[in-house]
C-alpha cells in the first residue's frame, strides 16, 4: 500500500516536471526565430540570434509605412504611420504570448513555433 502511494506521488512529480518544462520552453524562452506577417502572409522570417548588425525593414500598408528594427536578439516596431501606434508602444518583442500587432496595417510580428516540422506536417 505504501509503495503504491509513493509510485503515485512519483508519477505526479514527473508529470509536474514535464508541465513546468513545457511551460518554460514555450513561453519564457521562445525560439529566436521571428516571423513578420502582413495580411496573414509571411513576409520575412528572421533568426534573431544570427543578426549581426541592426537592420531596418520597411513595410507599406494601407495607412503608410511601418519601420521594423531588427538587431541581435531583438526586434521592435521602430516607427509607424498607423493612427493608433499601438505597435510602436508595444516595444520589443519579448514573449510568444504577446506578439507585436499593427491592426491598421495588418502586420503581426511574432516568435515562430519551436517545432516548425509540426507546422509542415499540418500544412499550415
Ligand atoms: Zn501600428
Amino acid at each position: 500500500m505504501k509503495t503504491r502511494t509513493w509510485i503515485i506521488i512519483f508519477s505526479l512529480a514527473c508529470v509536474l516536471c514535464v508541465c513546468v518544462w513545457l511551460y518554460f520552453s514555450a513561453f519564457l524562452s521562445p525560439s529566436e526565430t521571428v516571423g513578420i506577417y502582413q495580411d496573414g502572409v509571411l513576409v520575412k522570417q528572421i533568426d534573431l540570434s544570427s543578426v549581426t548588425q541592426p537592420e531596418e525593414i520597411t513595410l507599406s500598408g494601407e495607412y503608410g509605412d511601418n519601420v521594423i528594427l531588427v538587431s541581435h536578439g531583438h526586434i521592435k516596431m521602430q516607427s509607424a504611420d498607423c493612427p493608433d501606434k499601438l505597435c510602436v508602444k508595444h516595444g520589443e518583442l519579448k514573449s510568444s504570448a504577446s506578439p507585436i500587432v499593427c491592426l491598421p496595417n495588418k502586420i503581426v510580428i511574432k516568435f515562430e513555433d519551436n517545432a516548425p516540422s509540426a507546422d509542415a506536417m499540418t500544412g499550415r
